[in-house]
Order: C-alpha cells, then structure tokens, then sequence
C-alpha cells in the first residue's frame, strides 16, 4: 500500500472507529471543492453529481455565498428570536416576494421544517376547519422521504428508516404516490392536509404521472384540506423551475423549504404560506427554534437565493437537465433499464443482470465521477445547478467508461 492510499483509508478507519455507522459512504475522503469539482485528501479531482442531496444548488463554496458569510461572522452570529436581527427581515421578504408567499417560517434543518409544517396544518384543522380535539389525520405516500425525526419516520414506509425506533405518533395515513383517486378515497371529515414531494427523490427520483399536482390541488381545495409539498430537494431550482410545483401551475398552501437555501455553506429551511394560514396556527409561544432566522444563517441564505436568481440557475438547471439526460439515453447502456428525472434531478434504474447499483457508484469513483446509488438499483445524478455543458461531457466520457 502506497503513501497516498494510506492516507484515505486511515480517515475512513478512524471514522469507523468513533463514528456511529449510521451511513454507508462512498469510499473518498474529501478535502476541498469549487464549483463542480471536489479535491479528495490524495489530490485527486472528482465531478460531484450528487450535491449533498440537492443542498449544493449553488455548487461548492460560492464566492458570493462566502463572502455574504465571512461579512456577517465579523458583525452578530446569533441573538436568538428573543431579540430582532437586522438580517432576518430582509431576508425573509426576499424569500416570500421571490416564492409568492405572504409569510416565512424560518428553522434549520429539512425534518424541522416538515415538523412545522405538521403543526401548522393540524393548527389550522383545529383552529379554523373545526376538528375535533386530537383526531388531525395528515394523508402521505408510499415511500415517502421527510427526514428523520420520530414523528417522520414514523410515518415512513421504509423499514430501514422506521425499524426499532417506534412507538410513533398517530394521525397520519398512507397512500400510493402518484394516485390521485387514491387522495380522494382517503380524505375524511378529519383530514387536514396532505404531505407530498412533487417528485420522490430519495425513493430514487420517482416522477409522478403528468397532471398528478394539479389533480391533487383539486381534489384538496374542493375537500376543504391543505395541499403542503416538501420542496426540500426539488425547490431552489433543481427540478428545471424554482419550485416542482410550478410544473403543474399550482399553488400549495405550505411549502418546506431547505438544503440549497443555505447555498451548501449553513442549515436553513422554512416554510411557506399565506397569512392566513401563518396568522391561524401561530402564535407567540407556541413554536420555535434558537437558531431558526439567526442572522448568520439569514445573511447566508439572502446570498444563497441571490445567486440562484443572477446566474439563472433555473433555466440553467432545465437546458443542462435535458441536455445531460439526451447524453444519458443516448447511450443505450445495456445495463440500464430507464433514465428518469427532471431538470438535473435525475436517476437511472438498472437492470435486473446489471446487479447492485453499489459497484457502479464505486467505479464511477474510481473513474472520477462521484454518485451515490438509492436503494439497490438506482442511481442519482443531480450536480449543482452552475454545471457546464462541457462539464456534462466530461463526466459523460467517464459515466461511458462504466456503463459501456
Ligand atoms: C433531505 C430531505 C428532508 C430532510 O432534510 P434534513 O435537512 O436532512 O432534515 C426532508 N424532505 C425531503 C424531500 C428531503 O429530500
């Protein structure tokens, strides 16, 4: 074993040592990156085609985001919501006036969203819609991805997120994603709201048949039940429109916001709604969150949308998604069975004799082409948003090398 390997592998055996195995990651040790483009320890140059789950909209380390970080770390980092900040306004009516939403709620993470929007919707049943003290029922889907707090998982379908870490809450049901009968059939005098991504990502970026949202805003409005879509990983850009919903030309009447918001640098999520809805379930007191509107976190995600509007990451993320997924059917990889997506949200499925998708993700690795499988089959590729088309097609020449 050479210097250089050693390097990598005493990271990773020190990780295994006094980290929880809790993840199962790609065999790199990352030290730096910019733009597309990360350095692991030996000095090796990957092209990152996963974007941390979508939160690398902007690419790795922005300069603009940097900069809108290092200017606020030297004037206030946290006063908590006990006291106003002079970022956090500013920052949320960006936000809202950018989303088409009156308010903002402002945490940190994906899952605290998702847990906010929960409460305001059964807030909203409880306060407005009239339902009986406790019986709230929240409609979800199969294979559904929110995050990891209890609440979520437990109305996760998957075992491996769900197995052991019960019991959970009540008042959620599950249907089949993509099926709007399937909404309409469940609905109850009871119901508040139903939670949906536009398009499942970590189920391995499952696109619901064209129409889906827009049934399902119908079917919600007509039934008196709040429609809140979980734009964590398909919002700010990544689905070839600011929001996945917009495909559909509707509005929802929540929706969770997080990863890129905070431009890859911070935890910043949110929800977003309509006074109505904001003015009905909260109230001093009643929620909140010691970091959630700092002014840090605020100057950084201000800096974060900015940069996703100046440099047209939207339309950005739609030419080079039809471009990049064109180079991907074209290749007509006898190991692949489909190529799905939206924008630079987008997976391809493997065949049957194709086995693990493991060995793919590990070989485009060694190839420089940094992936991460979903599931046993699937294979995400979702590079930031400021990816060129000459940098498609260098990652092509490697993703060639494997598949072909
Ligand atoms: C990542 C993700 C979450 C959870 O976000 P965290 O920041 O990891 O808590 C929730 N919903 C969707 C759709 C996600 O992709």
């Amino acid at each position: 074993m050479n210097k250089m390997e050693q390097n990598t592998q005493t990271y990773i055996d020190q990780v295994d040592r006094v980290s929880a195995h809790n993840y199962h990651p790609i065999p790199v040790v990352i030290k730096e990156g910019k733009g597309v483009w990360v350095t692991d320890v030996e000095d090796k140059k990957y092209i990152d085609m996963l974007s941390a789950y979508s939160a690398l909209n902007q690419g790795h380390n922005h300069p603009k985001i940097l900069s809108a970080l290092k200017t606020q770390l030297d004037k206030l980092t946290l006063t908590s919501r006990a006291f106003h900040n002079n970022q956090m306004g500013p920052f949320l009516e960006k936000l809202t006036t950018t989303a088409g939403f009156d308010k903002a709620l402002p945490m940190n993470t994906g899952a605290e969203a998702v847990e906010t929007a929960i409460k305001t919707a059964r807030r909203w049943g409880y306060e407005v819609k009239g339902v009986a003290a406790d019986q709230a029922e929240i409609i979800v889907c199969q294979d559904n991805f929110h995050g990891r707090t209890t609440t979520i998982c437990g109305f996760s379908t998957d075992p491996l997120c769900q197995t052991g870490f019960g019991p959970f809450a009540p008042g959620f049901k599950v249907i089949p994603f993509g099926d709007a009968g399937a909404l309409e059939s469940a609905i109850t005098p009871n119901t508040v709201a139903f939670l949906v991504e536009p398009i499942q990502g970590e189920a391995g970026v499952i696109v619901p048949p064209e129409g889906y949202l827009k049934a399902c805003r119908e079917i919600t409005q007509k039934n008196n039940v709040l429609l809140i879509t979980d734009e964590i990983q398909t919002g700010l850009g990544r689905t070839g429109k600011l929001f996945c919903y917009q495909h559909d030309n509707i509005k929802p009447d929540i929706v969770t916001i997080g990863k890129a918001l905070g431009g890859g640098f911070y935890p910043v999520s949110g929800i977003l709604a309509d006074n109505a809805l904001m003015d009905a379930a909260f109230k001093p007191g009643n929620h909140g969150s010691t970091f959630g509107g700092n002014p840090l976190g605020s100057a950084v995600a201000s800096a974060a949308l900015d940069v996703i509007l100046e440099e047209n990451l939207v339309d950005r993320s739609n030419e080079m998604g039809t471009y990049f997924m064109e180079q991907l059917r074209a290749m007509n990889s006898p190991l692949i069975q489909v190529v799905r997506g939206k924008g630079l949200l987008i997976a391809i499925d493997l065949t049957e004799a194709a086995g693990k998708a493991r060995q793919y993700t590990e070989a485009l690795m060694k190839a420089g082409v940094l992936a991460k499988e979903t599931h046993e089959t699937i294979i995400r590729f979702a590079p930031p948003l400021v990816i060129t088309k000459e940098e498609i097609d260098w990652a092509m020449d490697k993703i060639r090398t494997v598949f072909l």
